[in-house]
């Protein structure tokens, strides 16, 4: 059971789970790091290989059910899942420390991603256009690319992975996951729905070990079709080159440095309590759409300011199982070192610490939430992504200057503007560079039967995630003309 620790992750290849050749791993809690929440044994890529050859073979078999047959696996992992719904939201917390409102909101979107993939695959498979002749029909055919290597990053560690393994499944594909190194506890449960769910042997199959072995084998093996990557700039620009050098369909989705921007119309209240929520609270900024940098007019900079300061200083920061808290602690203890350097650097290039950024003196990797006054544009403090509670105010003269600051990031993911002026909104979604752009929402958050992705670095631009779209991806799209 999830709630017995420290769990137990081994391979799942071919229908089985298995060992590993290689080393074990452990897995602590980020609250307190001496406990330890799941030991995994790390694939090797001798293990990937195993693990690729296996979906490869079962590729055919699964590509000749309807997409209807395939739906109704996707429907029984789902209830699998929801049958332990408490223990993986308790593991996720435990594994890597969000919010258990957080994690519970999380365990009920990967439910709620298979079912929904279950219900597309009913109405999925190609559209048939009236010709232009009597005499022919015309259609479009929707077929599977074959092997999908899936790559998954920590913070979202159940819906990540159903978000990609739903549309590959349904559209006919086999897949080879890796979770991150971080998280592969959750990953396994996930894989275990499946398992339960009777998918045939080697449709589905999982190999937890470091991205450099193992992740470069699924990218870089000859049985491996298509790569979808989730996770930082840094791996990802390599994923994607290597997968793109071998001719295989690759979609990287990555890093973010999102702003809200705060107009002298909007309602200053709501502009703090979406700032908390987008940078703060519940992950502790550890999302890639998550708040990082809010562009404030100046007329209002200093009221919103000594607002946010307040509410930030308001939070409870404690144990993510509590449901009173608000923020709880960094996944590991790199991520929390990195928030402190970030810190440091910012301070360093003159901008404000107004509060927080302090490691707490208490067991786990907690810091409390950073908020920076006097924060220019070009500061590394403001450019590049810190992945922790670690806002940014930016203070601008006008709308055409919040604009020019909201898009001058590398990244191109999320950006959001609080206002009650329609002109700013609709100016704003018209110029924002970026996959995902939000009025009076938070940056984060994202409905499944829509589009996902970014620009810029955030994305490789290839292909969407989530909706209907995500399983034009994994599959190729045949032009079948009929004459009589
Ligand atoms: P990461 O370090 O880039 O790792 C992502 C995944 O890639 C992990 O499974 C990792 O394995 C694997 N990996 C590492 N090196 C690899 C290699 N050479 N070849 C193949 N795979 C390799 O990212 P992370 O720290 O897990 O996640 C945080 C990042 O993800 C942030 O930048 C965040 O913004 C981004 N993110 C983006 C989205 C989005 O949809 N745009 C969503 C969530 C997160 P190991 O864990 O074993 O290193």
């Amino acid at each position: 059971m999830a709630s017995d620790f420290p769990q137990r992750t081994g391979l799942y290849v071919d229908g089985e789970w298995i060992e590993s050749t290689d080393e074990t791993i452990t897995v602590t809690d980020p609250r307190a790091p001496d406990e330890v929440v799941a030991e995994f044994a790390a694939g090797t890529r001798e293990d990937a290989g195993l693990a690729v050859d296996a979906a490869v073979a079962a590729q055919d078999e699964w590509a000749s059910l309807t997409s209807h047959e395939r739906g109704a696996y996707l429907h029984d992992a789902a209830d699998a899942l929801e049958s332990r719904f408490d223990e993986l939201a308790e593991l996720m917390v435990r594994e890597m420390g969000k919010c258990l409102g957080a994690a519970e909101g999380e365990t009920q979107r990967a439910i709620d991603l298979l079912n929904y993939y279950a219900e597309v695959a009913r109405d999925y498979g190609g559209d048939a256009p009236p010709s232009a002749s009597d005499a022919t029909s015309i259609r479009t055919r929707r077929e599977p690319l074959g092997t999908a290597a899936l790559i998954t990053p920590w913070n979202y560690p159940i819906a990540i992975p159903a978000w990609k393994m739903g549309p590959a499944l349904v559209a006919g594909n086999t897949v080879v996951l890796k979770p991150a190194s971080l998280t592969p506890a959750i990953g396994a449960e996930l894989v275990r729905a499946f398992d339960e769910a009777g998918i045939p042997d080697g449709v589905v199959n999982f190999v937890p070990g470091s991205g450099s072995t193992v992740g470069d084998e699924f990218v870089t093996s000859e049985g491996t079709d298509v790569v979808s990557f989730t996770g930082s700039y840094a791996v990802g620009k390599h994923v994607q080159r290597d997968a793109a050098e071998m001719g295989k369909r690759v979609q990287c989705e990555m890093g973010g440095k999102n702003p809200l921007v705060v107009d002298a119309s909007a309602d200053l209240d709501r502009a703090v309590d979406l700032t908390i929520a987008g940078g703060v609270s519940g992950l502790a900024g550890q999302a890639c759409t998550a708040t990082s940098r809010v562009v404030v007019f100046e007329e209002v900079a200093e009221e919103f300011t000594e607002r946010l300061v307040s509410a930030v200083e308001d939070l409870t920061i404690g144990d993510p199982l509590d449901p009173e808290t608000d923020v709880g602690p960094k996944a590991s203890g790199s991520n929390l070192e990195k928030d402190l350097e970030y810190v440091e650097i910012g301070d360093s290039e003159g901008a404000t610490l107004l509060t927080g950024g302090e490691r707490l003196d208490r067991e786990g990797h907690y810091v409390s939430p950073a908020i920076f006054g006097d924060v220019d544009p070009d500061m590394r403090l403001a450019q590049e992504e810190v992945f922790g509670p670690v806002i940014s105010v930016i203070s601008v003269e006008d709308f055409d200057e919040a604009v020019d600051v909201a898009n001058d990031v590398e990244y191109g993911l999320s950006a959001g503007i609080c206002t009650n002026r329609l002109d700013h909104a609709e100016a704003f979604i018209d110029r924002a560079e970026t996959g995902v752009v939000k009025v009076n929402q938070t940056t984060g958050g994202v409905e499944m039967q829509m589009p996902f992705g970014g620009r810029k670095h955030s994305s490789s631009e290839t292909y969407k995630e989530q909706g209907r779209q995500a399983i034009d991806f994994y599959s190729h799209e045949k032009a079948v003309y009929v004459t009589r």
